[in-house]
C-alpha cells in the first residue's frame, strides 16, 4: 500500500478517511461535537475508534491533534496503522483506543492552538493553584507578538529576539518562547485560565474508557521539532524514573527526556501526557509524544507568532491572512512523500513496541 495516501490535505478530508479506515476495520465508533465550526463552516468533532475488548487490561491509545494543525500528521499515521491492519495483531485482552483530532478547531483552522488560543499541551496544570511563571515571556512579549505584523515591525523584533539569544543562549530563548506562559491570553503557548474543551474532552474518554485497564501505552503525535522526517520519541518524565526506564526498554535508548535536557523540546509544564499518568493512576502509563521535524525551528516560531497576530488583529480570509494559513500549514506539515513514509514507518515501528511492551508483565 502507498503510506502517502492515508494522510489528507484538510481536516474534513482526514476526519472521513479516519472514519472510513475505522468503518472498513470493524471498530467501535464514537463521535464528539466541538462547539466551533470550520473555516469551511463544516462542523468539528473529535472522533474515538475502540478496537478489541472494552474491558481489556492493556491500552494502547494513539492521539491525534493535540496541536491542531499537527493533526496532519497524526491522523496519517492512525489512518495508516488501520489500512495495514494492525489492529488484527492485538493480543489477548489488549485493546487499541485511537483519538482523532482532539483539537479539531486547531485541525481545521491551521493553528496550533484550541479555540481558546490555548496551547493544549501548557493547559494540563492544577488551575487552583499559583500559576507557572515566565518573567522572560513577558519581557519579550511586545516582540514575540507586535500589534502589527508588517515587514518592519518583523524586523524590530527580530532584532530583540536575537539580542535576547545572543545574550542568554538560544536555548534560553526556546525556554522564553516555548516553555509557557499564563499571562498573555493573545500570545503564544499561552497555557490558558481554566481546563479547555479538548482537556475536559481527553479527560472524559480517559475516565470512561480506562479505568477497567491495568498497563496502558500512549502514543500523541507531534510535528515541528527536529529535523525532516526525523522522529523523536520524547518520554516527558525525569531520566531517573521508573517510567522512563520502562520507555527505554520499550523504545529503545533513543527515547529523550525535556527534564533531563536531551530532547528538542523545552522542559514544560501543563502537557497531556504528564497529566496522564495522574488521571490514570490506577495504571502502569507508559506515555511517548512521536515528535515528526518539519522545518527550522525559527521558521516555525515565525509562522506560530504570525497566526498567533492574524487571529488577534487580522482577517484570516484577506490575501495575508490565507497566506499566513499556509505558512502554519507548510510549518508543522511534510506535505510531500517522503516525509509522510517517515512518518508512516517510524509510527509503525512505535506502535509494534508499544504493543510488545504492553505484554511485558
Ligand atoms: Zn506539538
Amino acid at each position: 500500500m502507498n503510506s502517502a495516501e492515508s494522510f489528507s490535505a484538510s481536516y474534513s478530508e482526514a476526519r472521513a478517511k479516519f472514519v472510513a479506515a475505522v468503518t472498513s476495520a470493524g471498530g467501535q465508533q464514537e463521535r464528539i461535537a466541538h462547539p466551533e465550526r470550520g473555516p469551511d463552516g463544516g462542523d468539528l468533532t473529535t472522533d474515538v475508534a475502540w478496537f478489541g475488548p472494552r474491558d481489556a487490561d492493556r491500552v494502547l491509545v494513539l492521539i491525534s491533534g493535540t496541536h491542531g494543525v499537527e493533526g496532519y500528521c497524526g491522523s496519517g499515521a492512525q489512518v495508516d496503522w488501520l489500512k495495514r491492519g494492525e489492529q488484527t495483531r492485538l493480543a489477548k485482552g489488549t485493546a487499541a483506543m485511537l483519538i482523532h483530532a482532539i483539537n479539531p478547531y486547531g485541525f481545521a483552522w491551521n493553528r496550533r492552538v484550541t479555540h481558546e488560543n490555548v496551547d493544549l499541551n501548557r493547559n494540563w496544570i492544577d488551575f487552583t493553584k499559583p500559576l507557572p511563571k515566565n518573567p522572560a515571556y513577558a519581557e519579550l512579549s511586545d516582540a514575540i507578538c507586535p500589534d502589527a505584523w508588517t515587514a518592519d515591525a518583523q524586523q524590530l523584533s527580530a532584532v530583540t529576539l536575537m539580542g535576547y539569544a545572543q545574550k542568554n543562549g538560544m536555548p534560553a530563548l526556546q525556554q522564553a518562547v516555548s516553555g509557557g506562559q499564563y499571562t498573555h491570553p493573545k500570545g503564544i503557548f499561552y497555557g490558558g485560565n481554566g481546563p479547555t474543551w479538548s482537556r475536559r474532552t481527553q479527560s472524559d474518554i480517559f475516565r470512561a474508557r480506562l479505568a477497567g485497564a491495568s498497563k496502558i501505552a500512549i502514543i500523541d503525535y507531534h510535528t515541528g521539532l527536529g529535523p525532516w522526517g526525523f522522529g523523536e520519541q520524547i518520554v516527558p518524565v525525569p531520566r531517573d524514573s521508573e517510567a522512563f526506564k520502562r520507555a527505554m526498554r520499550w523504545y529503545g535508548s533513543s527515547v529523550t527526556s525535556p527534564s533531563g535536557g536531551t530532547s528538542s523540546s523545552a522542559d514544560i509544564s501543563g502537557d497531556g501526557l504528564s497529566a496522564a499518568a495522574a488521571l490514570l493512576a490506577h495504571a502502569e502509563v507508559t506515555s511517548m509524544a512521536l515528535e515528526i521535524g518539519t522545518v527550522e525551528m525559527m521558521q516555525v516560531l515565525l509562522a506560530l507568532r504570525a497566526d498567533a497576530w492574524l487571529h488577534a488583529h487580522g482577517d484570516v480570509r484577506s490575501p495575508q491572512g490565507q497566506a499566513i494559513k499556509k505558512q502554519m500549514r507548510d510549518a508543522f506539515f511534510g506535505d510531500s512523500d517522503d516525509w509522510k513514509g517517515m512518518v508512516a514507518g517510524q509510527s509503525l515501528l512505535a506502535t509494534r513496541q508499544a504493543l510488545t511492551g504492553l505484554q511485558r508483565p
